[in-house]
């Protein structure tokens, strides 16, 4: 993806942090209800402070959503955060990054071409019409186009298994008599693996994965596509027994996280809880307390007892806030080397003040804008997500039974 953030005037770069601080506030109050401001959760403080609204990339989208009378939406997260936006806004909303070399790594992983390369491939060698391809709420509004186009969804880390669920199981006869959740999964793999019922996951293999096992699947269940090599680096076998094809993607953040770290931190608390966000590589939430989304993370914090010792798995800026923010409970950094999202830290007040300030002055600079084809299919996607995970009986924010459960 090309990025083309020019650099910023002179007195942005060299006023102090305090001066940009007063440079945003004036222009917040002159914009007032014609702007929103969102604050993904991995922004450092001198962002955050300036947050409108607080949450995970979906949540922040919805939130821009339901507030029409907003103008501009500026979304302090990374590119695919700002597309999702202006995907789900209504025409009239301009979204605003404030610094356009802000990506995500594992998004960039993934890119349409690649991705229209693995179907093609895929369709030589088996059944594409059994292959449903889910794409991660972390990737660009085009590969969110193409599984809205292609009879898929995206997901988020909350929602996966459901979504997968569906894609298992959509088009399938009804399962007679199920009354028991364990007879309900056991039916979902075996049906699956007999109908030859796929999935292409893009573009964090570890979520797929960790989702996958969750479920129910094996390892053997699952085969990785590697983009760089004919066939996804698979042979036609592969791809004929496997129900999950995972990208080859991962987050450069959660990926840091090994299960050493898991274990030393036990040998220090033996009382602590672990908790890991499902991007993190499988060995680690096998050895876990518990795994979730960001949003199930604040939760776990929250419904920790008081004096509790909690190592956290994720982004290092949300694992300070939730330090800073729950004084009566220890929370660490699972790693103890410092672990930040580094395009997300390329936002800084001086970024903000400087979108905000031309926003004053009637310019719009940094716009994220979807073109028209690509915003619709990426809708199509979103709302299978919404429906799937408002039909599910238990949407639950945890991706599987804590083995640990707060409180323990
Ligand atoms: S934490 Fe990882 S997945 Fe999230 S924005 Fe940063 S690189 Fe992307």
């Amino acid at each position: 993806m090309i990025r083309l953030q020019t650099p910023l005037p002179e007195r942005y770069t060299t006023a102090t942090v305090d001066e940009n601080h007063a440079r945003i506030e004036t222009a917040k109050a002159t914009l007032g209800e014609r702007l929103f401001v969102l604050g993904h959760h991995y922004q450092r403080d001198e962002v955050m402070r300036w947050a409108d609204a607080r949450g995970d990339s979906y949540r922040l989208s919805v939130l821009a959503q339901e507030r029409p009378e907003a103008e501009f939406i500026v979304f302090c997260g990374v590119h695919f955060m700002a597309e999702s936006a202006d995907v789900l806004t209504d025409d009239h909303q301009q979204v605003i990054l404030p610094d356009l070399n802000a990506g995500c790594s594992m998004a960039d992983m993934a890119d349409l071409d690649e991705v229209e390369e693995a179907w093609e491939a895929l369709a030589t060698v088996i059944d594409i019409e059994q292959v449903v391809p889910i794409t991660y709420m972390n990737s660009s509004a085009a590969l969110k186009s193409f599984v809205g186009q292609h009879g898929g969804a995206v997901c988020t880390s909350t929602n996966a298994r459901a979504i997968l669920e569906w894609a298992l199981t959509k088009d399938a006869a009804p399962v007679p008599d199920l009354s028991v959740a364990d007879a309900e999964v056991a039916t979902i793999v075996a049906d699956a693996r007999a109908r030859g019922r796929k999935v292409l996951f893009f573009p964090d293999q570890h979520l797929g994965r960790n989702t996958g096992i969750a479920m129910g699947f094996a390892h053997d269940d699952m085969r990785v596509w590697n983009p760089r090599f004919e066939l996804g680096g698979l042979t036609e076998a592969d791809c004929k027994e496997a129900t999950f094809l995972l990208w080859k993607g991962h987050c450069s953040v959660h990926q840091r996280f090994r299960p050493e770290h898991v274990e030393a931190f036990r040998a220090e608390h033996p009382e602590g809880l672990v908790v890991v966000h499902p991007e993190c590589a499988h060995d680690v939430c096998a050895v876990a307390d518990q795994v979730g989304s960001t949003d199930y993370i604040i939760k776990a914090v929250a419904a920790a007892p008081p004096g509790a010792t909690i190592a956290v798995g994720t982004e290092i800026h949300l694992v300070q806030r939730l330090a800073d923010e729950t004084p009566d409970k220890t929370v660490v950094s699972l790693d103890p080397l410092i672990c930040p999202c580094s395009t997300m830290f390329r936002i800084d007040a001086a970024h903000l003040a400087w979108v905000l300030e031309n926003l004053v002055e009637g310019t719009v600079v940094n716009q994220i804008h979807v073109d028209a084809d690509t915003r619709h299919w990426a809708r199509v996607a979103l709302q299978r997500m919404l429906d799937i995970t408002a039909a599910a009986p238990d949407p639950s924010p945890s991706l599987q039974a804590p083995r640990r459960p707060t409180g323990d």
